[in-house]
């Protein structure tokens, strides 16, 4: 089966750069791409009407967590200076003795809905990615249960995945008096290991090679020393990618300087860890990061020495107040730039955005972190992550993942008139702008509708899910507070009147 797409822009590729293509075409056929240019002399069984739009690679979310995120609204604008605007250690760390309640993330397999309610979660994820154009995602380390609830999603809907268990030596909680605590169990995190590297070797490979495996110690603070070295060891023989969150967290980095005398980047480096098959989830708290206060840092050179991927969440980041630092000098380490969503919304287009608004703001540089600098990272830079050459491009031989924006929309004057396609697009662009999209040759979208996928019911689905989760916030709190403690409202909430 031979397809041609008719723009449009089309983004061509020339060997190591994208290029742009007016009035272009792209034939696939099957999964893979057969020609990109001009024109196309061949014969085609179908042809899709992309004229006036954007023909694109798909994007690459480098960082996600199944979910509908709910826990993290309550986080906007406020959450625990103690933390040093760390989001996770604010709405995922329970009270000793106690789970976070109403987010089957947290379920024991045995609590009723648990299965049904990560269902909801999968599909939530892989259509909102779908509608806002990502082809590729990499799973950042959810249990397994919730893996196995993307892998049925990812199959049903056709998008193409990296998924892993993640796994640890013990997490954090919080003391009675809520304070920061450490839960040690190096022998549960061994065996969540075991069932990880079950789990991979089972699914790679699968629904068609769109599913893929890696490796996913949770977090470099949270993982012993053993276990980081076996991760290591397993990426070697597996030939996986690997992840973790690192260089991420003010805690986590004196944490580790005072137990190890080492930087997490460089405790990484002593375990073998760091490689191009690794993407560190932010590495934006490293010891050049005058945040921190370092004296005498390395962990730029290191990365870059080791060509290791930081899969960058600009818009996370910011939320909280921190950010990178900075894209031109993380670019000239060697260290590859790839983007990440990690929290909401799953929209590459507005992560692009803010990395490079932020990228020039933190650098005094107009010309850093350019359209040209963040498209590259959301395609090529997540394809180079996975170690891939056929994935984050449109040229002949590269899988047929091709998302069609529409640079007019429907019903607004957003972006004006329109020069230069990848300038407007990440300028002007949100993921709503995505109407078509074509994973491994196959039509998943298709004018802005998922098959499959019903967006209204589980937008309702997902609201009463955050209900539940928010009413249940003061059974696990290590402070004990109410959803509306903890998050208050942004402007007084009046019922009487
Ligand atoms: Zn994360």
């Amino acid at each position: 089966m031979r397809t041609l797409v008719r723009g449009g822009w089309v983004v061509g590729f020339a060997g190591h750069t994208h290029t742009l293509i007016p009035d272009g075409v792209v034939v696939y056929e099957n999964d893979r791409v057969l020609h990109v240019g001009r024109r196309f002399e061949g014969a085609v069984d179908a042809e899709i009407d992309a004229r006036g739009r954007l023909v694109a690679p798909g994007f690459i979310d480098t960082h996600v967590h199944s979910g509908h995120r709910a826990s993290h609204r309550l986080i906007t604008d406020t959450g625990r200076p103690d933390f040093y605007g760390q989001p996770f250690l604010e709405i995922t760390v329970p009270r000793e003795g106690t789970r976070v309640g109403g987010d089957p993330r947290y379920a024991r397999p045995t609590d009723a809905d648990a299965d049904a309610g990560n269902r909801l979660l999968a599909t939530f994820t892989v259509a909102e990615m779908l509608r806002n154009g990502i082809t590729t995602f990499m799973e950042f380390g959810s249990q397994l249960r919730v893996q196995e609830a993307l892998l049925g999603e990812v199959e049903r809907l056709g998008i193409r995945a990296y998924l892993g268990a993640g796994y640890d030596s013990g997490r954090w909680v919080g003391d009675e008096r809520g304070r920061l605590k450490r839960a040690l169990n190096e022998a549960a995190g061994q065996k969540e290991f075991e069932s990880a590297l079950a789990f991979i070797e089972r699914v790679d490979g699968g629904a068609g090679g769109r599913v893929r495996g890696l490796l996913a110690p949770r977090e470099v603070e949270t993982c012993s020393l053993d276990l980081l070295r076996a991760t290591r060891k397993a990426a070697d023989e597996l030939g996986m990618p690997i992840v973790t969150h690192a260089a991420y967290n003010v805690i986590e980095f004196y944490d580790t300087l005072r137990e190890h005398r080492m930087t997490p980047v460089e405790l990484m480096e002593s375990v073998g860890l760091l490689g191009r098959d690794l993407t560190v989830g932010h590495g934006n708290l490293v010891a050049e990061n005058a945040l921190l206060n370092y004296s005498g840092g390395r962990d730029l050179e290191l990365m870059g020495r080791y060509g290791v991927t930081v899969s960058h969440c600009p818009v996370n980041i910011a939320r909280r107040a921190r950010y990178l630092d900075s894209w031109p000098k993380y670019r000239a380490a060697g260290i590859n730039l790839a983007l990440g969503s990690d929290t909401y919304p799953r929209d590459l287009i507005m992560q692009m955005r803010v990395a490079s608004y932020v990228g020039k703001v933190v650098s005094h540089n107009l010309f850093a972190a350019s359209a040209a600098d963040v498209f590259e990272a959301a395609t090529l830079g997540g394809a180079r992550a996975v170690g891939r050459d056929d994935l984050g491009r449109l040229a002949p031989g590269a899988k047929a993942d091709i998302v069609i924006i529409d640079l007019e929309t429907r019903d607004s004057l957003r972006f004006g008139p329109v020069r230069d396609p990848i300038k407007a697009l990440v300028e002007c662009g949100i993921g709503d702008d995505v109407v078509t999209v074509i994973v491994d040759g196959a039509v998943r979208m298709r004018d802005r509708v998922v098959p499959g996928v019903d967006l209204a019911a589980i937008r309702g689905q997902a609201q009463q899910a955050g209900e539940a989760v928010w009413s249940r916030v003061q059974e696990w709190d290590p402070l004990g507070r109410t959803a509306e403690q903890m998050s208050p409202w942004s402007f007084p909430l009046v019922t009487d009147c």
